[in-house]
């Protein structure tokens, strides 16, 4: 599901912050913002728009010129990342309700396109961005994970389930597939034609897995994060690339399978998977307890020299149940 970055909310909490007068901290949802003191009440609706919001250059928005000014792709606009306030962490931005002009809305509505706000896409190295033989397949889905900020309203339920939690990793997301007979390569969200110099298609035969994956016999994607040199960052210092997988997908059964399954594929096909952290995992009290637990030292940072985990991914044992903690230790860092 595409990320509702600008949405119709209630303001669940405002509580101030120690030796602050003027700010006062929001709660929304699990989302923690710095406000202006006096400019919303608990229960008002307003509109919130999560970190990665690209905004449009509007008068309305002029006032993020100084800490969030950027251009994507040559387009000029404010980019909202974590930030710390007084101590404080604030994720996101709250609007007055009125920023609709008076048009009707609903709670939780995506008004996103309404105000011209986008997400804020790094540039993509050509390496990694190829060229597209098509679209992502519809019979594999794509990667991705739910902030459990945006949880909050079924995180109480959550608490009677056994999780497993493995690293996130800060790549880019690979998937290969073996259907009918034929291998593809695809990245986030295209099936990639092979081209001499593509990453994906280059660590797919360093891998050798146009011939593992059709040595397994039926029709089958293997889901996994690409890192290392060109990648992100590259923050585990990896020299060339590799693949770290997290997904065994049935594609006729059209199901992931579940944790041990999909254990004993990847080591019977002598891959690697993503760290795993935990296999019998309860969650905190609280969201916030949450987010705590998914800072820390990355499983694959480099020897004597920690460097911060991107986050984790908290999975049922079963696979039915998906969703990611994103360090702020992590996020304050990022560019
Ligand atoms: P957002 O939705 O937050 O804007 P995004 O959709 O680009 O961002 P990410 O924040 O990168 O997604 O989180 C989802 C991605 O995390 C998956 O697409 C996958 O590539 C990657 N990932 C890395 N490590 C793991 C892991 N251990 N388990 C599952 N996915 C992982
Ligand atoms: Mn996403
Ligand atoms: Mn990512």
């Amino acid at each position: 599901m595409e990320r509702k970055l600008a949405s119709v909310v209630v303001i669940d909490d405002l509580q101030p912050i120690e030796g602050a007068d003027l700010i006062e901290v929001a709660t929304v949802k699990g989302w923690k913002l710095v406000v202006k003191k006096q400019e919303f009440n608990i229960g008002d609706p307003a509109v919130y728009c999560e970190i990665d919001s690209f905004l449009p250059e509007k008068e309305v928005f002029e006032f993020l010129r100084r800490t969030s000014f950027r251009t994507m792709a040559g387009i000029p606009g404010f980019r909202l990342k974590t930030m710390r306030m007084r101590g404080q962490i604030s994720q996101g931005l709250l609007l007055p309700i009125s920023v609709l002009n008076g048009d009707a809305y609903t709670l939780g509505e995506d008004v996103s396109e309404k105000l011209g706000i986008v997400k804020y896409e790094p540039p993509v190295p050509a390496a990694l961005a190829g060229v597209a033989k098509g679209n992502f397949p519809s019979f594999i889905p794509k990667t991705d994970e739910e902030r459990v900020q945006n949880l909050s309203g079924i995180y109480e339920r959550l608490k009677n389930t056994i999780f497993y939690i493995t690293e996130k990793l800060d790549g880019s997301s690979a998937t290969f597939y073996h259907r009918d007979g034929e291998f593809g390569v695809c990245s986030r969200n295209l099936d990639l034609m092979e081209t001499a110099d593509n990453t994906f298609w280059k660590i797919a035969h360093q891998l050798d897995l146009p011939a593992k994956l059709a040595a397994v016999g039926k029709n089958i994607a293997l889901q996994g994060e690409l890192i290392g040199e060109g990648i992100q960052s590259n923050p585990y210092c990896i020299k060339a690339q590799t693949v770290r997988f997290f997904n065994v997908f049935d594609i006729d059964a059209y199901a992931y399978l579940p944790l041990d399954a999909f254990r004993e594929m990847i080591t019977q096909l002598e891959l690697e998977h993503v760290p795993i952290l935990d296999t019998a995992f309860m969650l905190p009290d609280t969201i916030d307890e949450l987010l705590l637990a998914a800072e820390g030292a990355s499983a694959l940072s480099p020897a004597g020299r920690p460097v911060e985990r991107e986050g984790i991914v908290i999975r049922s044992i079963d696979r039915s149940i998906s969703f990611k903690a994103i360090s702020n230790k992590f996020l304050l860092n990022e560019r």
